[in-house]
């Protein structure tokens, strides 16, 4: 283990000698200051493992140096020890509220120092591996977070997290008078694909399809993977005609893409369109149910088309 480091802030020469020399010998490197505001400089260039500051200093007194440390994003970190007079309840006082970690009544004996700056170190420690774990679990979290609402093949949104989006847009489009559509697209015969050219070409699809779909839209559309093959697109501040249109366009952007596991064979897709606000639609369930009889439309009536309530 690499030696700890301590910073002495000592005025007097003999004091800070001797305690360095026993500091030292006990196998800490010391680093000695004579006044607070060397301190102050010292803790932030170099912060060391552990702060021992004396009371009476020439310039800034022990615990304004102590507050500073405190405050200090870089330093607050860095247990500090106050070197107090022997028996001055005050000083003790005034120490600890200015966020000392301990302190020692002088003099002192080595022995007691020594164990309450091993004390420290051990707490800093156990707080520096709290932090490190504290972080750690903030990650895996916000991980766990994105996965629980992504959709693994596609990495679009999974339903759960279009539900909830759904349900936020329909309210803000229920006040402020804004259009809101929704799309529904299922591939046709998607099943024929898996059946001719293997799972792992209808996945290669499903994720070709995904991204078309993504090019095709905007930035504040919310896409979803609804189901196995079927997708949906909201389509935030868009009245009926203007979401036909962007349907059209991604119909057509499908039709002509050559997929490479399929050789020359077309994807079509077929897609239901709604769009609030309109009499039958009362909340983002029905707009999705409108659009997905829509979709069941433009199968019935041969595939490869849109249809729209
Ligand atoms: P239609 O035109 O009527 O929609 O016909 P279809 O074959 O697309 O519809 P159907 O509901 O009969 O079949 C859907 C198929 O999608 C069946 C299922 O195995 C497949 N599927 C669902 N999820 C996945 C997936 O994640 N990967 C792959 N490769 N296939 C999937
Ligand atoms: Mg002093
Ligand atoms: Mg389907
Ligand atoms: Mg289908």
């Amino acid at each position: 283990m690499a030696k700890a480091t301590i910073l002495l802030v000592e005025d007097s020469k003999t004091q800070a000698k001797a305690i360095k020399k026993f500091l030292e010998s006990e196998g800490y490197n010391v680093t000695w200051v004579e006044d607070g505001k060397s301190a102050i400089n010292a803790a932030k260039t170099q912060p060391p493992d552990i702060v021992l500051l004396d009371v009476v200093l020439p310039d800034l007194n022990g615990h304004e140096v102590c507050r500073w440390l405190k405050l200090n994003q870089t330093t607050r970190s860095i247990p500090v020890i106050m070197l107090t007079a022997k028996g001055s309840t005050p000083d003790k006082v005034t120490g600890l509220e200015a966020g000392a970690d301990d302190y020692i009544p002088k003099p002192f004996e080595e022995m007691e120092l020594n164990a309450r700056i091993y004390a420290c170190l051990r707490t800093k420690a156990l707080q520096d591996d709290l932090k490190l774990k504290n972080r750690q679990l903030e990650e895996l979290l916000e991980r766990v977070e994105v996965l629980a609402v992504t959709d693994p093949l596609t990495e679009l949104f999974n339903r759960r997290r279009f539900e909830t989006v759904l349900e936020k847009e329909f309210k803000r489009t229920d006040r402020y008078h804004t259009p809101l559509s929704c799309l529904m697209i299922d591939i046709d015969h998607f099943k024929k694909i898996n059946d001719k050219y293997g799972h792992h070409v209808g996945d290669a699809v499903l994720q070709d399809i995904a991204r078309i779909i993504k090019n095709n839209f905007r930035e504040i559309d919310i896409i979803s993977r609804w189901g196995g093959e079927e997708f949906v697109v909201l389509l935030p501040q868009t009245d009926r005609a203007a979401a036909l249109k962007s349907a059209k366009r991604l119909l057509q952007s499908i039709s002509i893409f050559q997929f490479p596991g399929l050789k020359d064979k077309k994807v079509t897709i077929s897609i239901g369109v709604a769009s609030a606000p309109s009499t039958n639609i009362s909340s983002g369930e029905t707009l999705i149910n409108s659009s997905d009889l829509a979709m069941y439309e433009a199968k019935k009536n041969g595939r490869n088309r849109i249809e729209v309530v």
